[in-house]
């Protein structure tokens, strides 16, 4: 979901942006008008995730997966090791395209325990000490499986996919070495990502970097080397101040963490659905659930699409069921879905 208040601002202002005769997406990235709406989103977002000044902000084309090879391209040489948790399917894709360009090391794998999806303590991880950097996701959008604590890698740059969960929850960027999101889930529409990047980890990019995905060119030309995905930038930038209107991602973590509970516990008490992931590691963005015979799973998203509950099917990875209540999801939709799952448990246990 987006934020309906910015949807609608977009649509009165689609085809005249700012009194321009013209819609944002007529206009020229060069502008001053839309180098203003650019830098304003730039500081929205520094303000939002309170990033300190020895970090760069990119607004980048390629999405997460873009950013799989970005992070290898800039941060290693083709002989050097980098350590890869893999927690779920999207930190296995990283690992997956990384490959290509660099050592990898699985550091640890989640595993089942009693049934229950567990991330492994980082005191059990095989780090390398001589790794380039140390690369996590911390929401695994598939499994529902977050991690909700910062590993410790020392000098190792930390490198954090946080497509599913950024602003959700304050962090302490200066934790991080590299932070990357696509933008379809917290920031706005497909097409942008976000790269936050420390300042000591530029020009370090191998020479064949592609240049729309060396960080330094990226950070030196001010996110506009090639034409940014002008639409796409201006919707994040309303999704920006949207945020701060709500009270900035502290309200939206507390909000979060109320929607995710009223979710769980429904499941939890249901003894109809049930939830895969220990509790600790359940993520507070992607609420996995399957129902007790996997048999009924159609008819359940049949008339959830009658009760205007849609895309609530699981990943064709895991099955099941998947509900995804980003920060634009309010309360009443998840007591929504809610209700209905109370009702259809009723009726067909
Ligand atoms: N990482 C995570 C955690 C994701 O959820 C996704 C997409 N759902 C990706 C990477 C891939 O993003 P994209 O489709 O923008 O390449």
């Amino acid at each position: 979901m987006l934020p309906e208040a910015v949807m609608q601002q977009a649509q009165n202002e689609f085809i005249n942006w700012q009194n321009q005769g013209c819609s944002v997406m007529e206009m020229s990235h060069r502008s001053k008008e839309f180098i203003a709406l650019a830098e304003t989103a730039e500081q929205d977002l520094r303000d939002l995730l309170s990033i300190p000044d020895n970090y760069k902000v990119l607004f980048t084309h390629g999405g997460g997966r873009g950013q799989f090879s970005a992070v290898p391209l800039n941060l290693s040489n083709d002989q050097d090791n980098a350590d890869y948790i893999v927690s779920g399917s999207w930190s296995k894709s990283a690992v997956d395209e990384a490959q290509k360009y660099v050592n990898v090391n699985v550091a640890a794998t989640s595993v089942v325990e009693n049934g229950l999806l567990v991330v492994p303590d980082q005191a059990d991880w095989q780090l390398n000490s001589q790794a380039a950097y140390v690369h996590y996701c911390p929401n695994e959008t598939v499994d529902g499986v977050e991690i909700n604590w910062i590993p410790e890698t020392g000098d190792i740059p930390l490198v954090a996919d946080m497509s599913s969960n950024i602003l959700s929850q304050p962090i302490d960027v200066s934790k991080f070495g590299v932070i990357y999101a696509g933008a379809q889930k917290n920031i706005g529409p497909s097409g942008l990502s976000v790269v936050i990047v420390r300042d000591d980890l530029l020009e370090k990019a191998r020479t064949v970097t592609p240049s729309i995905f060396d960080y330094t060119i990226v950070a030196k030309h001010d996110s506009m080397y090639n034409t940014p995905p002008t639409f796409a930038w201006y919707l994040a930038g309303l999704v920006f101040k949207w945020l701060k209107e709500q009270g900035g991602v502290e309200a939206m973590a507390k909000l979060n963490l109320a929607k995710s509970q009223l979710l769980y516990s429904c499941i939890d008490d249901s003894g109809f659905y049930t939830n895969n992931v220990a509790p600790q590691y359940r993520s507070r963005m992607n609420v996995t659930f399957h129902l007790a015979n996997a048999e009924l799973d159609k008819q359940f998203l049949a008339e959830a699409e009658v009760a205007g509950l849609k895309a609530l099917k699981g990943h064709r990875i895991v099955g099941g069921m998947r509900a995804s209540i980003y920060n634009a999801m309010p309360i009443e939709g998840v007591q929504a879905l809610v209700n209905f799952m109370q009702d259809f448990a009723q009726r067909n246990r």
